[in-house]
C-alpha cells in the first residue's frame, strides 16, 4: 500500500515522501483511516513501529480542513520531555506544508519562552504533565477549544506516576473531543483508564509486546556482577559497534560506566536524570553527531531518543520488568532496520531473565566470553531493580542457571530551540518566523558455570568476597522531563 490510497491531502503527502517513507507500517496503515474518520483508538504499539506517524498525520489533516481558531485544538500528552520533543519534531516535519503551528512544553526549563509561545498561539501541543498542568494553573493554557487528545505511551505515563497529572488534564478537556490513546503494554490500570476516557474506541494492536522485532539479532553473556565492565569494553572494540546505546539500571551505575569505559579507552556519556538538562542535550548531541559512539543511560531516560542508525543495545543489566527488555532493544531495529541486541546476565539477575524469556517466548542465544559466570550464589542482598517497587526476592540457585553448553545529527533545530527556550513556528510552509522558535522538523556461561561452577560453590563463593568486589512550520517544534 502507497501513503496515497490513505487519501492524505497533497501537503502531507509532499512531506512524507521528503522523509522517505515509501509505504506505511502496519500501524499507519489501520490507524490513519480510523482517526481521519473521527473514531477514538486505543493503540497497542511500541516504539519504532511508526506510531508517531499515525497518529500525527491524520491530526494534521483534520485539523488543516477546519477553520483557524487561534485556540489549541490538538493536545498530545507524552511522559517524558525527550517523547514530547520527538512528537513536536514529527508534527514540524509532516506539517511542514500545512498552514499549522505547533508548540512544545515541558518541565525542567525556565517556563517564559514556553509562555510566550502559548501566547502567540498554537495549534497543536505536545506537553509533558506536570509543567502542562502548572500553565493551566497560571492561566497560560486554555483546553476548551480542542478536538483532539492524544495519550502517549499511556503505560510509560503511569509508570513513571503520572496518572494523577494526567487526570488532572483530563479535567480541563472538553467532553466533546476525539481521543487516542497509545500503549506499548495493556495493564489492567490501562484498560480502565482507556475505558473512561475512550468512547466506542476502535483498537489497533501492533507488534504485540510479547513479540521482539525478528530484526534484531539478540545474544546473551552469563557474566559475573564485577566482570560486566571488561567484558562491554571488550565488545565495544571488537564487534562492529558504530553507535551503541548501554543500558544500566541506576543512574549511579551509569556514571560508574561511563568512567570505567573512560578507562579503558572508551569515550562514553551518560544521560539520566541526575544529569542537568544541558548536560543530557549534549551527551545526546555528541552521541547523534557521532562525536561519541556510546551512550549510557537509564530507561527513564532513554525514553523517547529516537536514533535511527543506532547499531547495538547492551543491557548491562537486565531490565526488572520483562516488557523493559523489549522497549529497550526496540531502540535498535527501527522501522525494520537490523540491530544487535547484547545482555549481560549475571546469578542475581537470573530471575529477571526468565520472565524475559517467558514474555518473548524465545531462549535468547547465549555466547561465551573470557569471563564466564563462575559466582553461582545470590548476593544477599539483591540489588535493587527499577523504578518501581522491589520485587519480592525469589529463590535463584545455581541449579537454575541453564546447563551448561547451553550455549539526526546534533540537536535538530527544534531542541536547539527548545533548550532556548520554544516557540510554535508558523509552519505553513512550516517555517518558523526568525527568531522565533525554530522549527522542528520537525552464557553458557551459564554453563561455562556449569562446569567451573563445578569448580566448586566454595571456590566461587571465596571469588565472589573478593570478585565480588572488584568486580514549524508545522512550524512546529519539541522535548522531556522527568518532571
Ligand atoms: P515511531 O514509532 O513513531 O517512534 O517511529 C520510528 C521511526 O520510524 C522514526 O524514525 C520514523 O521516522 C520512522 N518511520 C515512521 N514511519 C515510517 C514509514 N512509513 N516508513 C519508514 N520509516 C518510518
Amino acid at each position: 500500500m502507497k501513503f496515497q490510497a490513505l487519501q492524505l491531502i497533497p501537503p502531507l503527502l509532499r512531506a512524507v515522501n521528503e522523509c522517505g517513507y515509501e509505504t506505511p507500517s502496519p500501524i499507519q496503515e489501520q490507524t490513519i483511516p480510523l482517526v481521519l474518520a473521527g473514531d477514538d483508538v486505543l493503540g497497542c504499539a511500541q516504539t519504532g513501529t511508526g506510531k508517531t506517524a499515525a497518529f500525527a498525520l491524520p491530526i494534521l489533516q483534520r485539523l488543516s480542513a477546519q477553520k483557524q481558531t487561534g485556540r489549541i485544538r490538538a493536545l498530545i500528552l507524552t511522559p517524558t520531555r525527550e517523547l514530547a520533543i520527538q512528537n513536536y519534531d514529527s508534527f514540524c516535519q509532516y506539517g511542514k506544508y500545512t498552514p499549522l503551528r505547533a508548540g512544545v512544553i515541558f518541565g525542567g526549563v525556565n517556563q517564559a519562552s514556553q509562555v510566550e509561545m502559548l501566547r502567540a498561539g498554537v495549534d497543536i501541543l505536545v506537553a509533558t504533565p506536570g509543567r502542562l498542568n502548572d500553565l493551566i494553573g497560571q492561566g497560560f493554557v486554555h483546553l476548551d477549544g480542542l478536538s483532539v487528545f492524544v495519550l502517549d505511551e499511556a503505560d510509560r505515563m503511569l509508570d513513571m506516576g503520572f496518572i494523577h497529572d494526567v487526570k488532572r488534564v483530563l479535567q480541563h478537556l472538553p467532553v466533546r473531543r476525539q481521543t487516542l490513546l497509545f500503549s506499548a503494554t495493556m495493564p489492567a490500570e490501562i484498560e480502565t483508564l482507556a475505558d473512561s476516557i475512550l468512547k466506542n474506541p476502535k483498537t489497533v494492536k501492533v507488534d504485540p509486546v510479547t513479540s521482539t522485532v525478528d530484526a534484531i539479532d539478540q545474544c546473551l553473556y552469563f557474566v559475573d556482577k564485577g566482570n560486566k565492565k571488561n567484558l562491554l569494553s571488550e565488545l565495544l572494540q571488537k564487534e562492529d559497534v558504530r553507535s551503541a546505546l548501554v543500558f544500566t539500571r541506576t543512574k549511579h551505575g551509569a556514571d560508574k560506566v561511563v568512567k570505567e569505559l573512560g578507562r579503558s579507552g572508551v569515550e562514553a556519556m551518560a544521560i539520566h536524570g541526575n544529569k542537568s538538562q544541558n548536560a543530557r542535550q549534549r551527551a545526546l548531541e555528541a552521541f547523534k553527531s557521532g562525536e561519541i559512539r556510546v551512550l549510557v543511560a537509564t530507561d527513564i531516560a532513554a525514553r523517547g531518543i529516537d536514533i535511527s542508525e543506532l547499531s547495538h543495545v547492551f543491557n548491562y543489566d537486565l531490565p526488572n520488568e520483562p516488557e523493559t527488555y523489549i522497549h529497550r532493544i526496540g531502540r535498535t531495529g527501527r522501522a525494520g532496520r537490523g540491530g544487535v541486541a547484547v545482555s549481560f546476565c549475571c546469578i542475581d539477575e537470573m530471575d529477571c531473565l526468565k520472565d524475559i524469556e517467558k514474555l518473548t517466548g524465545l531462549k535468547i542465544p547465549v555466547r561465551e566470553s573470557q569471563w564466564p559466570m563462575v559466582i553461582l550464589e545470590k548476593t544477599e542482598k539483591a540489588p535493587q531493580q527499577g523504578r518501581s517497587a522491589p520485587r519480592m526476592p525469589r529463590e535463584t540457585k545455581a541449579a537454575s542457571a541453564r546447563p551448561s553448553g547451553g550455549k539526526h545529527t546534533g540537536l535538530s533545530a527544534a531542541e536547539a530551540a527548545v533548550s532556548r527556550g520554544s516557540t510554535g513556528k508558523r509552519s505553513g510552509a512550516g517555517q518558523a518566523a526568525a527568531g522565533q522558535a525554530a522549527s522542528g522538523q520537525a552464557a553458557a556461561g551459564q554453563a561455562a558455570a556449569g562446569q567451573k561452577a563445578a569448580a566448586g560453590q566454595t571456590g566461587a563463593r571465596r571469588r565472589r568476597s573478593r570478585g565480588g568486589r572488584r568486580h514549524t512550520s508545522a512550524g512546529l517544534p519539541r522535548r522531556e522531563s522527568e518532571n
